[in-house]
């Protein structure tokens, strides 16, 4: 490659995370990013439009206190326990930099969001890759004093899986003298946060989005939560990179979502409900279904191969995320739309199977 000439090393050694596609088609039924099937709220949309205007001129609030402010309250918080970052994979970005150091191996599941491989390669952290036992569920024990720091999603992802909340204790319990990032990107749809544990514990970070559960994707908006220590630690990395990283239409956006509660409620709920009907579905066509505590199903069929499945499905314009690579390459990970996207969903899955 002879581009390679001039490449640092950091970009030689780089393997970046490939998303799933955004095809812009009409009538495509969008299953495979985890997207919201439903708009942002009425509230957030009137937000943004205000907003649009001459102020545009001038740079957004490098400290973001309002947005702070609002989910530290939100979560019965300090907004010192609260950072900010454009979309939670650069406040993930940021936390491999605050808290992990070449040479101290950190550890996150085997299965997992492949994200994590690739900061660690770009940062160049070492990792081991714990396996989960055979039913995808966490071997806590095997996270325990780890030389570098945990990192792992809650629900995990593209499982499904929720891990209680008192396992999720024990292992940052057990590893006291590193950072434990705990990635909540769909804990919307699950049980409780670890959010209650930040008082007890000075080395959890908890990581979320408003990408899933508040329908903004495409706005950017992540954060952290931590004890404040933590917190500082991330802004000297933000600082050190770009001081503006939520422009100010993201940050009025998300200040309106997260105090729309009511909208957020019933639009979660919604989602929930579908995803029962839509796992009963599946089972009764003879997949395997995992528990899901997320705004996805991780399935597999016993008889029609996982990536037969993906491309049938690509053919009549719906698409779901089929990943390729072993343990999970006979699994299928299907994103939960409206009632009327998953009717269509699974009336096509019916002549396929
Ligand atoms: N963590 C997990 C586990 C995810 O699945 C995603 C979505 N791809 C993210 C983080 C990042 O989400 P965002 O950058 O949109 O906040």
């Amino acid at each position: 490659m002879p581009m390679a000439r001039f490449w640092s090393s950091m970009a030689k050694r780089a393997e970046p995370y490939i998303p799933g596609e955004q095809l812009n088609k009409e009538n495509i039924l969008k299953l495979n990013t985890n997207e919201n099937p439903y708009p942002p709220s009425p509230k957030v949309i009137e937000a943004i439009t205000k907003e649009v205007g001459k102020e545009l001129r001038l740079y957004p609030s490098p400290t973001m206190e309002n947005l702070r402010h609002e989910i530290a309250s939100y979560y019965h918080l300090k907004m010192e326990n609260v950072f900010i970052g454009n979309g939670s994979d650069e406040v993930l970005a940021f936390s491999y930099m605050a808290f992990f150091e070449p040479g101290n191996e950190i550890l996150f599941p085997n299965i997992t969001y492949s994200f994590y491989p690739v900061y660690a390669k770009l940062f160049n952290i070492t990792y081991k890759e714990v396996a989960l036992n055979e039913d995808f569920t966490f071997n806590t024990e095997a996270f325990f004093q780890s030389e570098g720091g945990v990192i792992f999603p809650n629900p995990n992802a593209p499982t499904s899986i929720y891990l209680p909340l008192e396992q999720v204790e024990e292992i940052v319990k057990n590893n006291p003298n590193t950072v434990v990032i705990v990635d909540e990107a769909y804990i919307d749809f699950a049980q409780a946060s670890a959010v209650e544990l930040i008082d007890k514990y000075d080395n959890l970070l908890v990581i979320q989005t408003m990408s899933k559960s508040r329908s903004l994707a495409g706005l950017r908006v992540g954060f952290a939560l931590g004890n404040e220590k933590l917190i500082k630690a991330l802004v000297r990395m933000k600082d050190s990179f770009n001081s503006y990283p939520i422009d100010r239409l993201a940050m009025i956006g998300a200040t309106a979502a997260i105090r729309d509660k009511e909208y957020f409620e019933e639009t979660t709920a919604k989602i929930i409900k579908t995803r029962t009907w839509v796992t009963e579905e599946l089972i009764e066509l003879g997949f395997d279904v995992f528990p899901s505590a997320t705004n996805f199903v991780f399935a597999t069929h016993p008889k029609t191969l996982a990536k037969k499945l993906y491309e049938t499905l690509r053919e009549q314009d719906i698409l779901i995320r089929y990943f390729g690579k072993k343990p999970i390459d006979n699994f299928v990970r299907i994103t939960v739309g409206t009632d009327v996207e998953m009717k269509r969903f699974i009336q096509t899955v019916k002549k396929i199977v």
